[in-house]
């Protein structure tokens, strides 16, 4: 089965049994709301057939992030199944990057609006652009590439230890 790009969303549901039965593609993507967003349901967009279960709620232990923008969902960080089909994806604004491709970079949409609010908030010292991205009420993913494209304008450089997340201005 050959893995989607992009994911199609059912519907919002009360319940997980509604969210659930609307799932029909790979990639179908269901919200279970109540009051607050509770879960995403998502058909494997690998094409393995499983349905995996995002949870949104904290109160109800570790759970993804999500954002809304106009209609397209994005949920920060990324997800990786330890088993099974092993899938590690990014879903941003809709689309599916999957983690194992080598370029990513013409994933991402370029906004140089953007990567110049995300400089107007860096710091002379290093920080993690998950603090930027929460300043700016902005999605990490976005922060995080607009931080690349900063380090590539040699505006601003990335800590030596990539798996610190941290950036800072050049002065
Ligand atoms: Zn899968």
């Amino acid at each position: 089965m050959p893995k989607v790009d992009r994911i199609r969303q059912t519907g919002t549901f009360a319940s997980i049994e509604e969210a659930t039965a609307s799932l029909v593609a790979d990639g179908d993507a269901a919200l279970v709301e109540r009051g607050v967003p509770r879960l995403l349901l998502l058909r494997c967009p690998c094409g393995c057939g499983d349905n995996l279960v995002l949870n949104l709620d904290r109160r109800s232990g570790p759970a993804w992030r999500l954002y809304r923008r106009g209609i397209a969902l994005t949920v920060y960080p990324s997800y990786w199944r330890d088993t099974k089909c092993e899938s590690h994806f990014i879903l941003w604004n809709g689309r599916i990057l999957w983690c194992d491709w080598s370029d990513n970079d013409s994933f991402w949409e370029r906004s140089n609006d953007m990567e110049d609010r995300v400089l107007a908030r860096l710091p002379f010292e290093y920080v993690n652009y998950e603090v930027v991205a929460d300043q700016l009420d902005e999605i990490p993913w976005t922060v995080l590439q607009a931080c690349h494209a900063l380090v590539r304008r040699k505006v601003a450089v990335a800590h030596p230890d990539r798996r610190t997340g941290q950036f800072k201005r050049l002065p």
